[in-house]
């Protein structure tokens, strides 16, 4: 996608501090951050949002959990805890049209909503 912030930053075009990468997924530091650690980890493939994944993705987004759960070992963060957020649409408050999954970690998160 041409004007796709997220796939700028896959394409090298827009900097990113990476924490993984392999041919499917890439993960880089929120450069926003809300915890510690905030890292974004999303699929090379361009998919708008969880909703707009098909079931030939479900392997994928399966994959990126596998590589969350390596992020939080090789991190170190792993045994504390963490979590996980995926914001889809607009009442879910996501603003890249690109899936990713944001890790948080490195504190007591609070606002826990469920
Ligand atoms: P969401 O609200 O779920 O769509 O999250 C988008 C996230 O992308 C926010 O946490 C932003 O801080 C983050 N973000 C936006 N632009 C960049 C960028 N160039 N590099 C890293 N993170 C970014």
């Amino acid at each position: 996608m041409e004007d796709c912030i997220f796939c700028k930053i896959i394409r090298g075009e827009i900097p990113s501090i990476k924490v993984y990468e392999d041919d499917e997924i890439l993960a880089f530091n929120d450069v926003n951050p809300a915890a510690p650690i905030h890292i974004l980890v999303i699929p090379k493939k361009h998919i708008n949002s969880l909703a707009d994944m098909k079931p030939e993705d479900e392997k994928l987004v399966g994959k990126i959990y596998g590589v969350i759960n390596k992020i939080a070992e090789d991190k170190g963060f792993k045994d504390e805890g963490f979590r996980v957020i995926v914001n889809c649409g607009k009442n879910g408050g996501q603003e890249v049209m690109h899936l990713h999954f944001h890790i948080l970690a490195g504190k007591q998160l609070g606002e826990k909503i469920v």
